[in-house]
């Protein structure tokens, strides 16, 4: 039998989606991929999240609204989605995981985006030494020198909690000024253990005869001068890219990758797909406006699946 509704991903969006369609009796199958609580599980402390005065740990808010989808009847399967197609004679959707196959009448596409990385030589080689997440990694790197690159709010927030653990933690932006909120970024450079590396970005990455990162090499972007930099660890925090391969021509995307929706609506050029969160936001990406993409997608879906 056919699933009301299929939602792919397990994010805000993802999970708000599930507790509207959920509440709406339309008992969604939320199909979660391998990184379950999204992005928020890689962060700390979340102080913009409304109802949370005091602030709340990344992962904590993702599991309070996994046990809120939960609680009205959302059900989980632990899969990666490997393609999504439709029926155009029936309007029905087939989402192939690695282990079976999923019918549905209605599809949300909550993915949200991975981390880039430079695309630089070495990149593949280095299992350790080079991550996009340091929360998961920072506490292997006691006492060493470390580095993050980006100068957004990620990279400003990878390198204070990184402080907890590195010697000194280099910030290297390839230009002079940070992109990261005004109270981020005066906390970054206020912080003591922070040193930003200006209009610079790595050029090289060097290793000892284990294998292990011992230095980069930086470019200065408006010299053209190379140094080396110590460190045992790089910290990606460029950005991300919207997770939609899997989802062949069914969407139209922009030129950043990101999944075009008609204008103040969740819906896509496909009938009954919706989109939400930052697989298809390329303007806000916070929690917060991702949970209102994954409510409005629901509602979308209800009233796609009643025909009105
Ligand atoms: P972002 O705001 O897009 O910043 C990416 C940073 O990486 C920019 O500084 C950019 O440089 C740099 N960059 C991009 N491509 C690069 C490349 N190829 N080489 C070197 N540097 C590169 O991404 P984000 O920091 O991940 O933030 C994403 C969204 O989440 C934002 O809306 C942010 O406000 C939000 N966020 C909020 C919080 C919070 O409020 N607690 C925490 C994290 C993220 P340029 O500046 O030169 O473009």
């Amino acid at each position: 039998m056919s699933e009301q509704v299929i939602i792919i991903g397990a994010g805000c969006a993802g999970y708000t989606a599930a507790i509207y369609t959920a509440r709406a009796n339309l008992s969604p199958l939320l199909i979660t991929g391998s990184q379950i609580g999204g992005q928020l599980t890689t962060t700390t402390e979340v102080e913009n999240f409304p109802g949370f005065p005091d602030g709340i740990m990344g992962p904590d808010l993702m599991f309070l609204m996994q046990q809120q989808a939960e609680k009205f009847g959302t059900r989980f399967a632990y899969e990666d989605v490997k393609s999504v197609i439709r029926d155009e004679a029936t309007g029905l959707f087939t989402v192939k995981t690695s282990g079976q196959n999923y019918e549905a009448r209605s599809i949300i596409v909550a993915t949200g985006a991975s981390a880039r990385y430079l695309g630089i030589p070495g990149e593949e080689g280095l299992s350790h030494g080079l991550t996009a997440c340091a929360t998961c990694d920072g506490a292997f790197y006691r006492d060493v020198p470390v580095c993050v690159v980006g100068g957004g709010d990620s990279a400003c927030e990878e390198a204070a909690f990184l402080t907890r653990f590195a010697s000194r933690v280099y910030l290297i932006h390839r230009r002079d000024t940070l992109r990261a909120s005004k109270i981020m970024a005066e906390r970054t450079l206020a912080n003591e253990k922070i040193f930003p590396v200006w209009n610079s970005t790595i050029a090289a990455y060097k290793t000892d005869d284990k294998g292990e990162l011992e230095a980069v090499m930086l470019k200065n972007l408006v010299t053209g001068e190379e140094t080396e930099l110590a460190v045992k660890c790089v910290f990606m925090a460029i950005g991300h890219t919207p997770n939609t391969s899997f989802l062949g021509d069914l969407v139209d995307r922009d030129q950043s990758g990101y999944i075009v929706r008609e204008p103040g609506l969740m819906t896509t050029k496909t009938p009954g797909l919706f989109a939400a969160g930052d697989v298809a936001d390329p303007h806000y990406r916070q929690a917060i406006s991702s949970a209102g993409m994954g409510c409005a997608a629901a509602i979308e879906a209800e009233r796609y699946l009643l025909g009105v």
